[in-house]
């Protein structure tokens, strides 16, 4: 079954087109509808034949993705979307604007020079991780995305951008994509590389537009490592202590972070690439400034090949408050207070803008929020 027209190579738009008895440049031009318009829907794919549009919507009819919900959030600066997929399940993308430097209503929200448009989609419908503060990882998993399910979301929220974008001011093209919303890329290798190959072949985007995010996966971050697409990769830590990461973070009891440590040195020996680490800081929880000194010590020997620069950065998220988990961000003191803690020990460290706090913007929420047919949240356990 062919989810979305995106998990179609060229040989197979070309037996396609083939099959219809149209001529094979046809193929081309539903390339160029796919990959320089973005645009996944055959029945606007208007310089095709319309008997071509008419078979092309009847045969691909169940696949693709259907917009189910969108919230508007941050004056419009960012927009969440809820994606029905093919069978029933439903995943989110989220889009974040950024006006360029200088014109925003706040400094955590410029875009540098020209402005940001960072689209965060999923890989997979749940999450088999089961990091205890994470809504995603509380739904449990229910299906891998296909390349085209992964790729279709940035071709949707491209096409939408003119519309959403909340005045002139606003960038008017996607500038990043993270693999940041539901699901473990590296859970989903097959489809995270497929897409992210399709982004950059087809779509045009710069390896360094792109980035993924793991919760540690070490086989999934010694693959990135060998890719000859120098993607950017961030690693969720979230604690410093096994003790601590064990119970907010489950698979760190396959991957303990010395392990995990020495899989990022040789990832950055390889590529000669920063990696962030994203640490969501939650109140009582992990904001101590033992864990922010134990940060940095661990961070400050990761160094980049040649320049000596640190090769670690650490990006600090508030919690955004996830009904039922227990969990809640610390007062901006107290995020302050860490920040200062982990820089004093060289490791450079940003606080990162909570986007979408009203609209339910945190990894899994909207969906949590939409709720799920047939499938209840599992209890949710919060640190012993
Ligand atoms: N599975 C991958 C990518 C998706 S999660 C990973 O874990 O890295 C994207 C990021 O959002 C992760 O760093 C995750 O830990 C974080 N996150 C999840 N729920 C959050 C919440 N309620 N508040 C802040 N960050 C959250
Ligand atoms: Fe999965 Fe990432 Fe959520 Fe953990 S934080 S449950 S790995 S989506």
């Amino acid at each position: 079954m062919t989810r979305s027209l995106y998990d179609l190579d060229s040989g197979q738009l070309e037996a396609l087109v083939a099959e219809a008895g149209e001529p094979p440049y046809r193929a081309r031009q539903l390339t160029h509808w796919l990959d320089s318009r973005r645009q996944p829907d055959p029945r606007a794919m208007t310089n095709l034949p319309r008997g071509l549009r008419a078979r092309l919507s009847e045969r691909f009819a169940g696949a693709g993705l259907t917009l189910d919900r969108h919230q508007a959030g941050d004056d419009g600066w960012t927009h969440k979307l809820l994606f029905r997929l093919p069978g029933g399940d439903a995943v989110e993308s989220v889009l974040m604007l950024y006006p360029p430097a200088g014109a925003g209503p706040d400094d955590d929200w410029e875009g540098g020079r020209q402005g940001r448009a960072t689209v965060c989609i999923s890989t997979q419908a749940g999450c088999a991780m089961g990091c205890t503060f994470c809504a995603t990882g509380q739904f449990g998993f229910t299906r891998h995305l296909s390349v085209g399910e992964v790729v279709e979301q940035v071709a949707r929220v491209s096409t939408m951008l003119p519309e959403l974008r909340p005045g002139p001011g606003a960038p008017d093209h996607l500038t990043n994509v993270v693999f940041m919303g539901m699901g473990e890329p590296f859970a989903n290798q097959k489809a995270t590389w497929g897409a992210a190959y399709r982004l950059h072949q087809g779509f045009g985007l710069s390896a360094r537009a792109i980035t993924i995010s793991t919760v540690g996966l070490v086989p999934g971050i010694r693959r990135a490592a060998a890719e000859p697409l120098r993607v950017n990769l961030a690693v969720s830590i979230h604690a410093a202590s096994d003790e601590l990461r064990d119970r907010l973070v489950p698979v760190n009891r396959s991957w303990p972070i010395a392990e995990l440590l020495d899989a990022v040195g040789d990832y950055v020996a390889a590529t000669r690439r920063r990696v962030s680490f994203e640490y969501a800081l939650m109140a009582g929880v992990n904001d101590d400034l033992e864990q922010a000194g134990r940060l940095g010590r661990l961070l400050a020997p990761l160094r980049v090949p040649g320049s000596g620069g640190h090769a670690a950065h650490v990006n600090l998220i508030p919690y955004n408050p996830t009904p039922g988990t227990g969990f809640f961000p610390p007062s901006r003191s107290a995020v302050r207070r860490f920040r200062d803690a982990v820089a004093a020990s060289g490791v450079p460290v940003s606080i990162r803008a909570n986007r979408g706090v009203g609209i339910d913007a945190a990894c899994g929420q909207l969906r949590t929020a939409a709720g799920r047919p047939g499938r209840r949240p599992l209890p949710v356990a919060g640190p012993s």
